[in-house]
């Protein structure tokens, strides 16, 4: 079983649609430790995303991905634009040339995107951002991937460990981004990023797995 380009589109129509339904919410979440715009941000980002993909649909993955990273940059603005911007990018080039994805071609895709996330923000495990989602996520996928998980099994165990880290950033101080100017006070809230990075495990495994 492989991730074909055409469950890459819909993984990312998903993702579009879950960040919709939820804007007013990630808005909630970023008000409370940011600026609440985290929800606007990323909604608008990805409905740039949703106009732009049918001139890419009949690209490799890699490509699609690269206009994904290039488009969140020129749209979404704040710090999670560049950071969202630099890991679809990061896994355009990991995946280039490729017309469906193996569980070990999507851990390195994730790898690559993980990477450049940690990259540009410098944001280490436990700071209270999308990072504290995002990992957790990755080496659960490696673990699968080690262990020749079935892609349903592996993507189901990867968003479960991102919605663990999720909730996991509720009591840490945040050392980056616009809520460790709050110090202290960023504990008792979970991360708008680490939600929205949440949901892009969530929609992986609900889509790829259908
Ligand atoms: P801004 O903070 O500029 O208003 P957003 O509200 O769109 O941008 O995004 C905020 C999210 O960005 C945070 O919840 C956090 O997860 C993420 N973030 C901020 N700075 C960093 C960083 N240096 N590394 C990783 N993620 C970060
Ligand atoms: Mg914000």
């Amino acid at each position: 079983m492989t991730i074909s380009r055409d469950a890459v589109l819909d993984w990312l129509k998903s993702f579009a649609d879950i960040i919709a339904q939820n804007k007013d919410y990630l808005t909630q979440l970023d008000s409370d430790i940011g600026d609440g715009d985290h929800g606007a941000n990323m909604n608008r980002g990805m409905q740039a995303v949703l106009t732009a993909l049918p001139s890419v649909a009949d690209k490799d993955i890699g490509s699609i991905f690269k206009t994904v990273g290039m488009k969140l940059v020129s749209t979404v603005g704040g710090a999670s634009g560049p950071l969202y911007g630099t890991m679809f990018m990061q896994m355009g080039n990991a995946t280039a040339g490729k017309m469906e994805l193996t569980l070990d071609d999507w851990v390195a895709a994730l790898q690559a995107g993980t990477d450049g996330v940690v990259m540009r923000g410098k944001a280490q495990l436990g700071d209270k951002t999308m990072v504290d989602a995002l990992t957790p996520a990755l080496n659960s996928l490696k673990d699968s991937a080690a262990h020749h998980a079935s892609i349903p099994d592996a993507l189901n165990a990867a968003a479960s460990a991102a919605e663990m880290g999720m909730k996991g950033t509720i009591p840490l101080v945040a050392r980056k981004g616009r809520a460790s100017y709050l110090g202290e006070r960023s504990a008792g809230h979970q991360d708008p990023g680490a939600t929205s990075s949440y949901y892009l495990m969530k929609t992986a495994a609900e889509t790829w797995n259908k």
